[in-house]
C-alpha cells in the first residue's frame, strides 16, 4: 500500500514516504530515517522498517529469502514507483485492485466527528470573514483571511487551495484568486475547506459585496438552491450516485439552466478532499451508510459570473443528513467602503 491517504487510514502514519505491507503474518511500515520516531509513535500496530536506501530494497531484505507474490494497489502506483518495484526481481507483483479506497468511503463515528469539526470551523470562519469584506479588497486578500483564520482557530491545513472568485472570474468553477479588487455589487464564489484531526471539510457559498444582488442572479440562486435541496432529499443508501447527480441536473434543466451546470454534482470527503464516491453522470458508485459526500450544483455564465452552493451530507440508513449548519442564502458582506 503506497497511497499516503490509505497508509494513514490503515496505520495512522502521516509522513510523506511510507509503504505498508500487510499479510503473511507481517504488518510492516517501510519509511526513511526522517520518519523513524514519528512512525513508531503514529503506527504502533506496525513494525517500522527504516530503509537506508530505496524502500523496495528494504522490503526485499525484510522478506528474504522467502519472497513471493505481493498484491499492490495499481491506482496509487506511479510509473516511477513501478520502476522501483520491478527492481526487486524476486517479488511477483500482482495488481490487487483498490480495496482500501472503497473501505475508506464509509466513515466511522470518529471520522464523522472530525469531519463535522472541520466543517463547523470552516463555517464560523466564513461568517466572520464575510463580515470583513469591503470594496477594494482583492480576491487574494479575502482568500488569505480565510486561510489565516482557519489556521489560527485550530485547522492543521487547508483542504485545498481556497477559491475566491469575483464577478466574471466566478464563471470558472476552479478559479484561482487574483489581485483584482472586489467592487460593490460583485457576486463572489467562495469555496474552501480545512483539515481538523486529519479530515477535510469543503463548503461553497455565494457572497455579495454590499447588499444589492441583481434579479437574474437571485433567480439563479433560487434554482441552484432548489437543485441542492432536491439532490440532498434524494440521498439514501443503495441509490446509484448517478441518480443523485441526475436529480440536481433535472432541476436546473427545468429552469433552463442545465447547460450551464458544467461539472459533476459532488464527491466523497475524508482524509482527502476528493475521494470515493463520485456523484457524477458516469459514476459507478452506489451510496452506502457512513459515506460523506458533497452536493455542489452551480451555474456558470461565461464572461459574467458563477454561483455554486456546496453542502456536505452524511448518508445514513434514514437518508441524507445535511452536516452544514450555515444557511445557503447569498451572504452579504460587511458593506461597501
Ligand atoms: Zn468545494
Ligand atoms: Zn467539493
Amino acid at each position: 500500500m503506497t497511497a499516503p491517504a490509505s497508509v494513514r487510514y490503515l496505520s495512522g502514519f502521516t509522513g510523506s514516504n511510507g509503504w505498508l505491507l500487510i499479510g503473511g503474518g507481517l504488518n510492516l511500515l517501510l519509511t526513511d530515517a526522517r520518519y523513524r520516531q514519528q512512525a513508531a509513535v503514529e503506527a504502533p500496530g506496525y513494525r517500522v522498517v527504516v530503509a537506508s536506501g530505496s524502500l523496495v530494497g528494504a522490503l526485499e531484505q525484510e522478506l528474504a529469502p522467502e519472497v513471493g507474490r505481493i498484491g499492490f494497489d495499481p491506482g496509487s502506483v506511479s510509473y516511477a514507483v513501478w520502476q522501483q518495484l520491478t527492481q526487486a526481481p524476486s517479488v511477483e507483483w500482482v495488481a490487487a485492485g483498490d480495496v482500501v479506497t472503497a473501505i475508506r468511503s464509509a466513515k466511522d463515528s470518529v471520522e464523522i466527528t472530525a469531519i463535522r469539526s472541520a466543517l463547523i470551523l470552516a463555517e464560523s470562519v466564513l461568517v466572520d470573514v464575510v463580515n470583513e469584506i469591503r470594496e477594494g479588497m482583492t480576491e487574494l486578500q479575502i482568500a488569505a483571511r480565510l486561510d489565516y483564520e482557519c489556521r489560527t482557530r485550530g485547522a492543521s491545513a487547508m483542504a485545498f487551495d481556497t477559491i475566491v472568485a469575483a464577478g466574471a472570474n466566478g464563471a470558472l468553477p476552479h478559479a484561482r484568486p487574483g489581485d483584482s479588487q472586489v467592487r460593490a455589487g460583485d457576486l463572489l464564489v467562495v469555496d474552501f475547506g480545512c483539515v481538523v484531526d486529519g479530515y477535510c471539510s469543503d463548503i461553497t457559498r455565494a457572497v455579495v459585496v454590499g447588499s444589492d444582488v441583481d434579479d437574474e442572479w437571485l433567480e439563479i440562486h433560487a434554482a441552484v438552491d432548489e437543485a441542492r435541496a432536491a439532490a440532498i432529499a434524494s440521498i439514501s443508501p443503495g441509490l446509484a450516485a448517478t441518480d443523485v447527480d441526475r436529480v440536481a441536473r433535472e432541476c436546473l434543466t427545468e429552469r433552463g439552466l442545465g447547460e450551464y451546470f458544467s461539472h459533476s454534482l459532488g464527491h466523497g470527503v475524508g482524509i482527502e478532499v476528493h475521494e470515493s464516491p463520485r456523484l457524477s453522470a458516469t459514476s459507478k458508485d452506489v451510496l452506502a451508510a457512513g459515506m460523506v459526500v458533497t452536493v455542489e450544483p452551480g451555474v456558470y455564465l461565461t464572461g459574467r459570473g458563477g454561483l455554486r452552493l456546496e453542502d456536505m451530507v452524511l448518508v445514513t440508513e434514514r437518508g441524507g443528513e445535511r452536516l452544514n449548519g450555515l444557511e445557503t442564502a447569498i451572504l452579504t458582506s460587511g458593506g461597501a467602503a
